[in-house]
């Protein structure tokens, strides 16, 4: 039976971000705007109808919005900004590495207790899983699915 006191709540936003851009390259200046989208899941106490997850999806959406201009090749020379890749692509490869790395490692500790070497793959399934969303948001960056325009500054 499920506790009616937690509940799951799962939000989806997509939010528009536009942002000054300045082509280190060619000295292009003017305004990128991106689209982004996210997801979260939350478990919500009584009395939380689902804004925590709502708020945390409309942080992702704005995020991966930015990122998306941050990877975005300048429109004139078409050259990426210096570093974009690492600058962008790190920190959300660090938090994947860790939840998953995380994973495995208590599954090898329910492992080692039950003396059953099926938890390390049952924990570091249950870790892909609940990345899923964060590895898609990687892989959406990676294939620049972000309704990218650009608009010269005055
Ligand atoms: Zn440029």
């Amino acid at each position: 039976m499920s506790n009616p006191l937690l509940r799951r709540h799962e939000a989806h936003a997509q939010a528009g971000v536009a942002l000054d851009y300045l082509c280190s390259h060619c000295g292009w200046e003017g305004e990128a705007a991106a689209m982004g989208q996210g997801t979260s899941v939350r478990t919500a106490q009584l009395g939380d109808d689902g804004e925590e997850a709502a708020l945390s999806a409309q942080g992702m959406a704005i995020s991966e919005a930015k990122d998306h201009i941050g990877l975005a090749p300048c429109p004139a020379c078409k050259k990426r900004q210096p570093g974009a890749w690492i600058r962008v692509l790190t920190p959300r490869l660090a938090v994947l590495l860790i939840a998953v790395g995380a994973g495995f490692a208590a599954g090898a500790f329910f492992a080692d207790k039950a003396d059953s070497p099926g938890f390390i793959l049952l924990f570091g399934a249950i870790a892909l899983g609940l990345s899923a969303t964060r590895a898609l948001a990687v892989l959406r960056l990676i294939r620049g699915q972000g309704s990218l325009s650009f608009k010269p500054g005055a």
